[in-house]
């Protein structure tokens, strides 16, 4: 048995110098060589009981495919990754990797870098042409609508595609990809990477929609008469906001705003002809301390803004797991992305009570800190403070899906936390509705999206099969 992680320590490819990668949006994460594939995935071999696979959303079989990367099995160790996960380049790139948290080296050194294995497995495959289109060979006749192309919507028509159903996927936005292409910055995902798996899913047979707008521009009832199943799987992007004195001032915005922007900007094949929300030479403040606050601090930074704050509500979390926080639990400690690695001031314990401004604009901000008390929070007397700044981005999380469209149209009823409500199989109160992802668990993580879709992939396919 070999217990490599005594020889090797846990350690990522170089990233691209900092004063440099922020001059544009491209990806400054890199690869391996040869060797250290070989060392890294070793260091997982020897482990007793596993418990990665259990943190892991998929239930990637991860120890499966480490053993036979570390024997340069790449083509098993592909295959192997595929049978649990439809997009292992996606989530190689952009994955908390839960998976790593719950690695048994976690609990006295350094988690297996499993995330950066996916990743290089992955691109090894598209580089010997081992991913290619599945088409299936027969078909069932069946017609499913997926209304949402984000990685939920994705993952289940990609599933029932290749079981044989006929599958046309609906989007509201110009192109597809939901999140993954307007939400999540090009730094963190390079959208080439997003239409690589479209193009994929697109000659194994989907139908994709773009421009339409299930519930406004295409109709519900037309859906229900000519399809077998609809998928609901549209996200849940009503972002939170914050009802303070001066929020109407020019120069306050959401954060996917100024993300969505920021990312159709990049790409030259969308209109990006709107008046663009810049941050170059002023004093943002980034309101939530959460990853999508970091990725609008990564993005402020590239657009060269003089000074970014980012402001969290909630205290500094411990460097350590505390001890209600143990192994192999999500451990909620105090850690940085690589946006905080570029640069800006964080400040944790942060309220903030109005919006100044002057002819209509933002000039400042009036914050006081804050400290727990009672499971709520008390202001700390005297350390009130006014921030002069020109632009505030929120990124507070989100709240619910968008209730106006489709689930308004169908009726479909909603959970206590105004989610949609589904059975264990997904579907809704109407019996060949089903829905999936952010829209039914809320904002969470593209791994848990990609498990929602092929879930209900399943589920669809029983209904399909027991109807027909
Ligand atoms: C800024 C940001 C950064 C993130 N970064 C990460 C990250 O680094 N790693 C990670 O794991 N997770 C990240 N997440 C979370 C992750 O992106 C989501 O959990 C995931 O995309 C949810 O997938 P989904 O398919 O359920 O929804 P979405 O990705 O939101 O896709 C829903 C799709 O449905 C479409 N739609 C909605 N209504 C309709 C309608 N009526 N008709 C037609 N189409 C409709 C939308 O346009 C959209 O394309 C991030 C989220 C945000 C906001
Ligand atoms: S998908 Fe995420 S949680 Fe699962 S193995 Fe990959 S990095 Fe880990």
């Amino acid at each position: 048995m070999s217990f490599s992680f005594i020889h090797y320590k846990r350690n990522l490819p170089k990233q691209r110098d900092i004063k440099s990668r922020v001059n544009d949006y491209k990806d400054y994460n890199g690869f391996w060589s040869k060797k250290d594939v070989i060392d890294q995935s070793s260091r997982c071999m020897g482990c007793g009981v596993p418990f990665c696979h259990q943190g892991c959303p998929l239930g990637n079989f991860i120890p499966d495919w480490n053993n036979l990367v570390s024997k340069s099995n790449w083509e098993s160790a592909l295959k192997s990754l595929h049978s649990t996960n439809n997009f292992p380049d996606f989530t190689g790139r952009i994955c908390p990797a839960p998976c790593e948290a719950s690695c048994v080296l976690n609990i006295n050194n350094e988690p297996v870098a499993i995330e950066q294995i996916e990743k290089e497995i992955s691109e090894k495959g598209w580089g010997m042409g081992w991913i290619s289109p599945q088409i299936p060979t027969n078909r069932t006749g069946k017609k499913i609508a997926v209304i949402g192309s984000g990685p939920t919507g994705l993952a289940a028509a990609q599933q029932l595609n290749r079981l044989g159903h006929f599958v046309t996927v609906f989007e509201k936005d110009a192109k597809i990809g939901g999140l993954l292409r307007y939400g999540i910055p090009d730094f963190k995902l390079d959208k080439f990477i997003v239409e690589r798996r479209v193009n994929q899913i697109i000659q194994e047979g989907v139908d994709f929609v773009p421009n339409a707008h299930v519930g406004v521009n295409i109709d519900t009832d037309d859906l229900i008469k000519d399809y077998d199943v609809l998928l609901l799987a549209c996200g849940a992007r009503h972002p939170r906001d914050l009802n303070i004195p001066g929020r109407d001032l020019e120069g306050i915005h959401f954060a996917m705003e100024y993300l969505t922007q920021q990312n159709v900007f990049n790409d030259p094949e969308l209109d990006s002809n709107k008046k663009q929300i810049l941050a170059n030479g002023k004093n943002v403040i980034i309101i939530g301390g959460g990853d999508t606050g970091s990725d609008c601090l990564g993005t402020a930074h590239r657009q060269k803004a003089k000074n970014v704050y980012q402001f969290e509500l909630l205290p500094k979390p411990p460097k350590r797991r505390s001890n209600d926080n143990p192994w192999p639990q999500w451990p909620k400690i105090f850690t940085s992305s690589g946006s905080h690695d570029e640069g800006g001031v964080r400040e944790f314990g942060i309220s903030t009570k109005k919006f100044n401004g002057k002819d209509g604009k933002l000039v400042s901000l009036s914050t006081v800190k804050v400290h727990n008390y009672n499971g709520g929070f008390k202001e700390i007397a005297g350390s009130e403070k006014d921030i002069p700044t020109d632009l505030v981005v929120l990124a507070m999380g989100f709240e619910t899906p968008d209730l106006d469209d489709v689930v308004k149209k169908l009726r479909i009823k909603l959970s206590k936390n105004n989610h949609v409500e589904t059975k264990s199989n997904g579907v809704t109160n109407i019996n060949n509705v089903f829905a999936a992802g952010d829209m039914v668990i809320g904002q969470s993580i593209v791994v848990s999206a990609i498990a929602e879709g092929r879930k209900v992939a399943d589920s669809i396919n029983h209904y399909l099969n027991k109807i027909s």
